[in-house]
């Protein structure tokens, strides 16, 4: 398989990261996961607006924006997998470890593409959660390395036996540690405002759009873990995750235990986009 590391395509086992690339001390850079559906990307532009964005958000601003579609590209000729996903990240430079910034570095890009099947088996039969605690920093809307809470939450999803954990900030639902997060309430769809809250997911996106143009209400505004709990429907939503049904939160059954008719909804006009039908 062919990856990019600091200026460099190459095999992968011909690639060595520098040890003083700050993605290693400090997290110190932002990353996008794309997807590829029978070798074409799925919502690029969106994924490499974002990445952009990001790095602004952090302070790199000297960002390469079509530098950045070449590798991707290039990594999609080359490896030449039809389902797959792309990683890239961007982290601030390479520098002897010091918190402040060094003075004459340049951002150091890691990418490479993995093979991914669609969770097809998850988005018919739902899949589990628990609740937890949002105890992430207030920029939740950076794409950020700094992963640290995300991956012990969904570690302790794992160790309870369920998929995701559905984070809360005083009990207002935010976000899943890798998925944003959607309920059917009286037959209305809500998910938490794109604010810093949350990181505003290309797939939620996607979801918002489909909604628009199928008619289905939908809000942005916050619910907490009771309206979660007592949801006609929950979902969460990702670029590997699609649009996965939530049947169980908590031990508890949400709804009928199985996949609800907004989301059957959702799930075809997504399927339509990833086919390009229909599109408006
Ligand atoms: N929220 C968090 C914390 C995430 O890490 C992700 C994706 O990895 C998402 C939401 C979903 O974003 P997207 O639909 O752009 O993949």
């Amino acid at each position: 398989k062919i990856s990019y590391y600091n200026g460099q395509f190459k095999n992968d086992d011909e690639i060595t990261v520098d040890y003083n690339d700050r993605a290693f001390y400090f997290g110190d850079g932002v990353y996008e996961v794309v997807r590829v559906y029978n070798n074409e990307f799925f919502t690029l532009d969106e994924h490499m607006d974002r990445l952009i964005r990001s790095a602004s958000e952090i302070g790199i601003e000297d960002l390469d924006r079509s530098k950045m579609v070449e590798i991707v590209t290039q990594l999609n000729k080359q490896n030449n997998i039809s389902d797959g996903s792309i990683y890239i990240q961007v982290s601030r430079g390479i520098g002897k470890r010091n918190h402040a910034y060094p003075l004459d570095t340049k951002p150091v890009v890691l990418a490479y593409m993995n093979e991914t099947a669609r969770p097809t088996d998850q988005m018919e039969e739902g899949i589990s959660a628990i609740t937890a605690e949002d105890y992430r920093w207030l920029k939740c809307h950076v794409k950020s390395l700094n992963l640290l809470a995300n991956v012990m939450e969904k570690e302790r999803a794992v160790r309870a036996g369920a998929h995701e954990t559905i984070l809360n900030r005083q009990g207002i639902v935010t976000e899943g540690s890798s998925t944003n997060v959607f309920i059917v309430k009286d037959g209305v769809l809500i998910t938490h405002p794109a604010d810093n809250m949350i990181l505003n997911g290309i797939t939620r996106l996607e979801v918002l759009k489909v909604a628009e143009l199928r008619n289905i209400a939908y809000e942005e505004k916050t619910f907490t873990v009771k309206e979660l709990m007592e949801a006609e429907e929950v979902f969460i939503t990702s670029t590997t995750q699609e649009v996965t049904p939530v049947i169980e939160v908590d031990g508890e059954m949400i709804g009928k235990g199985l996949k609800g008719k907004v989301t059957n909804a959702l799930q075809e006009g997504f399927n339509e986009r990833i086919h390009k039908l229909n599109l408006v």
